[in-house]
């Protein structure tokens, strides 16, 4: 039995730009309504880090430019209606300056697991008391629980995880298995415990299992696909989209297979970039719903033999939520609706986490 969360990073472009109204409350507003008609429900990643500055905007200015009271109500309406709101952190935003419209990012704070420990500690207790207090109003039992680090990037490991375990939190929902970043952030989730069956975290390194970690990590579920496999109509309206942007190169197309960084011939490293297969994630705005409905055949194949359930992460992005997207998504929601008892749709409460501990891939 799985149960699928659908976890959404809800933030603005990487680099600053972008309306808030648009690429994220407008999108929210349209997928929670779809959501509801299935029963779904989703898991709003929100990034607190960015939400802070809309909010200090807005109180030092008293104009709402970035539709910060928009986020606010529409952060309380998904959690008053059976959805969800866990943590999402672009450290980059606490130091960052508004500047022609747009938030420059502070580089130099972008990597949040390689900053010291104090400072990690203390930008997630800031974002974690930010959640809580805003979404026990509407739910009293409401606790932020669950993290994704930015870019994916929790190496070194170390600082970061020990700074989520002190403040309670409990999953994280980074890892995806057989990623790779070596640009502003670096990480190498080839060896990871597991894409899919849950792990109690090694405090050196996300990847491994120790069976005395606190926190648990709950990896984003991903397949090794060559380059082909990333060939959706939407993955095509982005890269249209960007190409007429002036800032294309600096948009979100982080997700996407890349060249490798070392230095290789042009051509070596143009081979086996068609050659070698890339980490594709369960992505619900980017993959196709007949990719998404395989993929969960797939885990079925492969885990249903476990007998327990098990929590199974897709993802996606409010600012990738497209009407293509919107569309092809019904059939992966009808899939999972019709499910039986083998597939629902579910969040992170809804699982336990000690029995997830003990789970192992023998
Ligand atoms: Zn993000």
């Amino acid at each position: 039995m799985f149960g699928v969360l659908f976890t959404l990073d809800y933030e603005i472009h990487g680099n600053g730009e972008g309306a808030p109204g648009q690429l994220m409350v407008s999108p929210t507003d349209r997928m929670l309504e779809q959501f509801d008609n299935y029963g779904a429900k989703l898991t709003i990643m929100a990034d607190v880090a960015e939400i802070l500055k809309f909010k200090e905007h807005f109180e030092t200015t008293g104009k709402d430019t970035f539709d910060y009271l928009k986020i606010e109500e529409q952060l309380k309406r998904a959690v008053a209606t059976g959805h969800d709101v866990q943590l999402h952190i672009h450290s980059s935003y606490f130091k960052s300056r508004l500047v022609n419209g747009a938030w420059q990012q502070h580089w130099d704070e972008y990597s949040l697991a390689d900053l010291p420990y104090s400072r990690v500690l203390e930008m997630i207790g800031t974002c974690k008391a930010y959640l809580e207090s805003l979404l026990t109003r509407v739910d009293p039992n409401y606790r932020c629980h669950a993290f994704r680090a930015a870019n994916w990037s929790m190496s070194p490991s170390e600082n970061i995880v020990r700074a989520l375990i002190e403040q309670h939190i409990k999953i994280d929902t980074s890892v995806f298995k057989y990623g790779k970043r070596n640009d502003r952030v670096k990480f190498d989730y080839t060896d990871s415990y597991s894409d899919l069956v849950p792990w109690p975290v090694d405090m050196e390194d996300v990847c491994k299992r120790d069976p005395d970690g606190a926190l648990v990590e709950i990896p984003i579920y991903s397949e090794l696909k060559n380059v082909w496999a990333f060939l959706t109509p939407n993955r095509v309206f982005r890269v249209f989209q960007a190409s007429r942007h002036k800032h294309a190169k600096h948009r979100d197309l982080e997700d996407a297979p890349r060249m490798s960084g070392q230095k290789v011939s042009k051509l070596a490293g143009l081979v086996s970039f068609f050659k070698d297969k890339h980490a594709r994630k369960l992505d619900f705005n980017q993959c196709t719903g007949t990719q998404l409905i395989k993929g969960l055949k797939r885990i079925n194949r492969e885990y249903g033999h476990l007998g327990k359930k098990l929590p199974v992460v897709s993802i996606g992005h409010s600012k990738l939520y497209t009407k293509i997207n919107e569309k092809s998504l019904e059939s992966f929601l009808d899939f999972i609706a019709a499910g039986g008892d083998k597939y629902s749709f579910a969040k992170f409460e809804d699982f336990d986490l000690k029995s997830l501990k003990q789970e192992t891939i023998q």
